[in-house]
């Protein structure tokens, strides 16, 4: 049975002071949902993080890592850096990533290979721009960008791939794909991996929808078959709207 997840992405927001008030906000929090619940701090603040919500059921993770192992890579963190520190899932391939730090396919498919290599889960995202929906290429991207980042996998590397469909339009912008939009997409995708590796794979699979995910349309997503859940950017900021989006399984 593929898993239920709402996964917080706070991006480069939240000094110590602020992660320490939602962190505590996030502890008041009840789950009424059968979703498993992650938060993706930054860097800075991941170890704080991990050590206060280790008596919750809330997973902290990592929202980028670097491909290389160790080495003169200034400014950049490894794998076994976050490992160290008790985080064993790792976003990858963020449109935000991909936008401003130039991340292509070729690139992600090595930071998948390492986060793989160190029994890391991953989260990858990836999703069509606007000019793509427009032209009805939204598949023709998102299949090729599954295709170049993973396909070099076997079968059994996908029991630690969690996949992200977050349409570039949608991120940040208020303006969330419609439900069918979610489903249909969740649905090519679901069976490009089966195309490749069979409906077993394909079915364990959790896939997620990202993009303005909020409060008041969070449950009609959700109830979409293919959609297993959310990657939250803005609503995740806030205790409050980040649960009731939780509780909307
Ligand atoms: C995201 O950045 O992954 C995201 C989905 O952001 P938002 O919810 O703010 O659109």
């Amino acid at each position: 049975m593929r898993k239920n997840i709402v996964a917080g992405n706070w991006k480069m927001n939240n000094d110590l002071a602020q992660t320490k008030s939602l962190l505590a906000d996030l502890k008041k929090q009840t789950k009424t949902s059968n979703a498993e619940v992650m938060v993706a701090p930054t860097f800075t603040n991941l170890y704080h993080a991990f050590e206060a919500l280790r008596t919750t059921d809330i997973e902290v993770i990592a929202q980028n890592m670097h491909f290389a192992e160790n080495g003169a890579y200034t400014g950049e963190i490894s794998a076994a850096m976050l490992k160290s520190i008790g985080v064993q899932t790792v976003i990858l391939g963020h449109s935000e990533r991909r936008e401003y730090f130039n991340e292509t396919d070729e690139l992600l498919a090595k930071k998948v290979d390492t986060a793989l290599a160190n029994n890391m889960r991953i989260i990858f995202c990836f999703g069509e721009e606007l000019a793509d929906r427009k032209s009805g290429n939204e598949e023709t991207i998102v299949g090729s960008q599954i295709k170049k980042a993973l396909f070099h996998l076997g079968a059994a590397a996908f029991q630690n791939i969690v996949l992200a469909y977050e349409p570039v339009w949608a991120i940040g912008t208020g303006e969330t794909a419609s439900p069918e939009q979610a489903q249909d997409m969740h649905a090519f995708i679901r069976k490009t991996l089966a195309d490749k590796y069979g409906n077993d794979v394909a079915d364990e699979v959790s896939i997620l929808y990202g993009g303005s995910v909020k409060p008041a349309n969070a449950e009609e997503i959700f109830s979409k078959p293919d959609v297993d859940g959310g990657l939250i950017g803005g609503a995740a900021l806030k205790a409050d709207d980040f649960y009731a989006i939780v509780n909307a399984f």
